[in-house]
């Protein structure tokens, strides 16, 4: 049976609410507060999860009660937990976000034991051929180098998200077989950006870019509420937006990224996969939180059938 693998980052998200964001030495009350489950690597994992695809979290917690409950969540969710590290001495990686009434926020994130993520934790798990594996970039860029050669070497697929965005070695980009990023991170890699009408020429000129850095893969761009483009080898596919009314769009890349691989892992083609992953995050962006909005498989499909 192959697996969705994913090495990556696992955090608190500990969310507070205020009418107005402080200022530097100023105490303000808060209007609400909130606990998620979060970090990228652990939302991608869920996403996939519940996309039905059996799936493993490579990475690390701290020994402390966020990191306990993280862990249980992940299980909970359906992620298999077994190689999850347990640190002592670092606390689990928390995210401390102020949102303000008007939807401007600050974050502050403390890497914590996704720091610690190392080449060994990453390669801790005999792969297979056809298994999917998925990166981020919040957790060291060394540990996934390894995961991908180890993934390589497996003849396992290899989709990256780069995010949040950082220069990559080439090799890393030679390991990537999957690209997905959004604009923001498009701009960052190939220094443009996409207009709105997203079209097939601007997509072949960023993967001309991206080629230039040691990328061959499939280039797959999500444009937020319009949807996604994607390019692979020969084929460019354009798929719209789902017009729905968006109350919280923290994670949507990261359910997109966890429904697509769930889907790369169940041989579906891209075309019907990116379908499923652009609807199942709009039902995402409805909910609240990242980590607690996944939709499950039952009503991903409900949807793109409707
Ligand atoms: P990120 O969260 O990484 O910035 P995007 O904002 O591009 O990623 O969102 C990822 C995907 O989530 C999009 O490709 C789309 O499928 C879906 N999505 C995001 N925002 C909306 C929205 N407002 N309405 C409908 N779908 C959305």
């Amino acid at each position: 049976m192959s697996r969705v693998v994913v090495c990556g980052s696992i955090n608190a998200d500990l969310v507070v609410k205020v009418n107005s964001l402080p200022q530097p030495g100023e105490t303000v009350s808060g209007s609400g507060f909130a606990r998620y489950p979060g970090g990228k690597g652990a939302n991608q994992a869920i996403a996939a999860a519940k996309a039905d695809a059996h799936v493993s979290m490579l990475g690390a917690v701290g020994a402390d009660m966020y990191g306990a409950e993280l862990a249980t969540f992940l299980a909970g969710s359906g992620v298999d937990t077994s190689q999850l590290l347990e640190r002592e001495g670092v606390p689990t990686g928390t995210s401390l976000i102020m949102v303000e009434e008007t939807g401007e926020n600050v974050i502050v994130f403390v890497a914590g034991a996704n720091a610690t993520v190392d080449d060994a934790s990453a390669t801790a798990l005999k792969l297979h051929h056809r298994d999917v594996l998925l990166a981020q970039l919040e957790t060291p860029m060394d540990a996934t180098l390894a995961f991908f050669r180890h993934g390589k070497r497996a003849g396992a697929i290899r989709i990256l998200n780069p995010s949040p965005a950082a220069e990559l070695s080439r090799e890393l980009w030679e390991l990537t077989d999957v690209l997905v990023v959004n604009e923001t991170e498009l701009a960052f890699f190939t220094g443009h950006a996409l207009s709105l009408e997203t079209s097939e020429p601007e997509l072949r000129e960023a993967r001309s870019a991206l080629a230039g850095v040691g990328f061959h893969g499939s280039l797959i761009v999500t444009l937020g509420a319009n949807g996604v483009a994607g390019l692979a080898g020969d084929q460019f596919f354009g798929i719209a937006g789902h017009a729905v009314r968006a109350v919280d769009t923290t994670g949507a890349g990261d359910c997109f990224v966890g429904c697509l691989a769930a889907q790369l892992c169940e041989g579906v083609e891209l075309d019907a996969a990116l379908r499923y992953a652009n609807a199942a995050s709009a039902l995402a962006v409805q909910n609240h939180g990242a980590g607690a909005s996944m939709p499950t498989r039952e009503q991903a499909e409900a949807f793109l059938n409707n």
